[in-house]
């Protein structure tokens, strides 16, 4: 018998694909040298966080022998940080944010869980399209909610408002976009997103009460060539973007983040006292006092987008010249090829045959593709070149 709830025991037993690869890798890395694997299965950011984030440091550390320089404080965040994130985002979505529109939160993750928690009642329901991230199951079961996923349009990835349309039901709470999108790079369009927002606005009003519509967006700041990234904030009043500086500041190890309000939604100061309250009884209690401070300085800044823009195009030759059957990202730092053959899971062996590593498009509810992170030097994006091609001509 296990000391452990059921539900963790079941998710022990069937450890994440992205687990699995970590370990197949390190396995690979021990045998044949770290130089020759070629891991493309982590989305964590390797490129030096901006200069302006050591300067936060800095600052922060002649001030740290004062008292309360790490006491507890209000668990929304330092209210002089939320005024200067506000004017922050009011540029960056286009609406006019205030500190009482802005929470501070543990990272993206902690974000989501703090929204769930505050919304949701046992047995309702948040949809999201396929493919996903994958701990959006987790967060929603760790509040008792179920996770519907509705797959995306075919080949483009953009989203199925009919299969959506079918798929809300009077137990949906909540629908979540991502975009940038992880794993696919896709960017939903203006108008897209207006679409969304209508059958959104109908539906709730079909069922008679609200359904929110999150926006988890911690890759807006990558889009190439120059891509929007329309804000959801303007367009419809049940709308909350949560993110981080987990990619833009290649901070994910910090853990701050910020769920953000729509102007339009009535029950403003409601939402806000109740995310308050369960940033605080989850256990987060407050974000992290460096990562303030760090985040502080260091708004507005970013990392290196050329070096990502570099890889993406690097990448997108050395698939290409392989022969793979892939969609160019328009964000984020993701391929999603095609898996030759239609099996991903055995296309992500052959792979490893070849000590390159992917995820299979299962870990994201999307068989029949696989995923490559680019968070890799460009020239191990080179030196992989012979192993895609090698595993693509073994598939017949
Ligand atoms: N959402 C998506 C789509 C992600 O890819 C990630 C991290 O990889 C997160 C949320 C969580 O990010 P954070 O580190 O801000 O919690």
């Amino acid at each position: 018998m296990s000391i452990l709830a059921d539900s963790v025991t079941g998710y022990l037993g069937n450890a994440s694909w992205i687990r699995r690869m970590f370990e197949a890798g390190g396995q690979l890395k021990a045998r044949f040298g770290a130089e020759n694997v070629y891991d493309f299965s982590l989305g964590n950011p390797d490129l030096p966080a901006p200069p302006a984030v050591a300067e936060g440091l800095r600052d922060f550390a002649e001030h740290a022998g004062e008292p309360f320089a790490f006491g507890y404080m209000p668990n929304g965040g330092f209210p002089w940080l939320r005024e200067k994130l506000a004017a922050h985002l009011s540029t960056e979505q286009g609406v006019k944010l205030t500190a009482d529109d802005v929470l501070l939160s543990c990272g993206a993750a902690g974000g989501l869980n703090a929204f769930l928690r505050a919304v949701l009642n046992p047995g309702e329901e948040m949809i999201s399209f396929a493919p996903y991230f994958v701990e959006y199951g987790f967060y929603v079961a760790n509040h008792g909610g179920t996770f519907k996923a509705v797959m995306s349009r075919k080949d483009t990835f953009a989203p199925d408002l009919k299969a959506l349309e079918e798929a809300i039901s009077k137990k949906t709470r909540v629908v979540l976009i991502n975009s940038p999108h992880n794993p696919t790079g896709v960017i939903y369009s203006r108008k897209e997103l207006i679409a969304l927002a209508d059958l959104l606005e109908n539906k709730s009003q079909e069922y008679g009460r609200p359904i929110w519509l999150v926006a988890d967006e911690p890759y807006r700041f990558l889009a190439y060539d120059g891509a929007e990234v329309p804000s959801v904030l303007p367009l419809y009043p049940y709308a909350v973007a949560i993110s981080s500086f987990s990619k833009n500041l290649s901070l994910p190890g910090e853990r701050v983040g910020y769920v953000a309000l729509s102007p339009r939604l009535p029950e403003k100061a409601e939402l806000m006292a109740g995310l308050t309250l369960t940033n605080r009884i989850l256990g987060f209690v407050n974000p992290p006092v460096i990562g303030q401070h760090i985040m502080a300085k260091a708004l507005g800044s970013q990392v290196d987008l050329s070096v990502y823009a570099a890889r993406r195009k690097a990448m997108a030759e050395v698939l290409r010249e392989a022969g793979y059957d892939f969609q160019m990202p328009a964000g984020a730092f993701y391929f999603f090829p095609k898996a030759p053959g239609g099996d991903d899971v055995a296309f992500v062996n052959q792979l490893l045959e070849e000590r390159v590593l992917a995820v299979p498009g299962s870990g994201f509810g999307c068989p029949g593709y696989f995923r490559l992170a680019f968070c890799v030097d460009e020239s191990v994006i080179r030196n992989a070149a012979d192993g895609f091609a090698k595993a693509r001509a073994a598939v017949k």
